[in-house]
């Protein structure tokens, strides 16, 4: 499968979500070699409190580690800027796999590794990246779907349009049905 992890946030495991952690110096003596004594999660769960001894003074003190939604912007064609929205990806998937066999949980994954690639980019990316994306990823899942999802970011305007990517599709999926 296409799954990657993008964050490397120890607490929370999640694409959305980064830790921001600011560099620790103890208060008393500016040592930066600690021990954590104590942590648990602070402000309803968006920060975590240490409780830190320092090494070389044996001070004790107490840093917040705050943790950020790290926002992801999109760039549409128009040059208008918003925020990255996974539902509105998973609509379009959804019109594409109408009445096709494809599980709302296959979906939902496929919109996710979407918002998961377009993250790994580490920037703002357009909604032509996300169209291709999302296109990749449905690929693999359903010939149909790819196709219909395909005439929608393609601008498809005519039959040859259809003729053209269905060709392209056969012609690139026939060696593995020699197997
Ligand atoms: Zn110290």
């Amino acid at each position: 499968m296409w799954w990657s992890r993008v964050s490397t946030c120890l607490y929370h495991n999640s694409p959305k979500i980064a830790c921001i952690v600011t560099g620790m110096r103890c208060p008393f003596c500016s040592t930066d070699d600690d021990r954590v004594v104590d942590s648990r999660l602070a402000e309803d769960g968006v920060a975590i409190r240490r409780r830190r001894e320092c090494a070389a003074c044996g001070q004790r003190y107490t840093t917040f580690e705050r943790i950020e939604e790290v926002g992801l912007v999109v760039v549409k064609r128009s040059g208008e800027r918003e925020p990255f929205d996974q539902s509105k990806i998973l609509m379009g998937i959804r019109a594409a796999c109408k009445n096709r066999p494809v599980d709302e949980r296959v979906m939902e994954g496929i919109a996710a590794t979407v918002e998961e690639s377009m993250r790994l980019l580490n920037r703002d990316v357009s909604s032509e990246e996300i169209g291709r994306a999302t296109l990749d990823a449905i690929r693999p899942i359903d010939d149909v779907a790819y196709v219909r999802f395909a005439s929608v970011y393609k601008g498809f305007e005519g039959t040859e349009d259809f003729a053209r990517e269905i060709g392209m599709l056969v012609k690139s999926t026939a060696p593995k049905l020699r197997n």
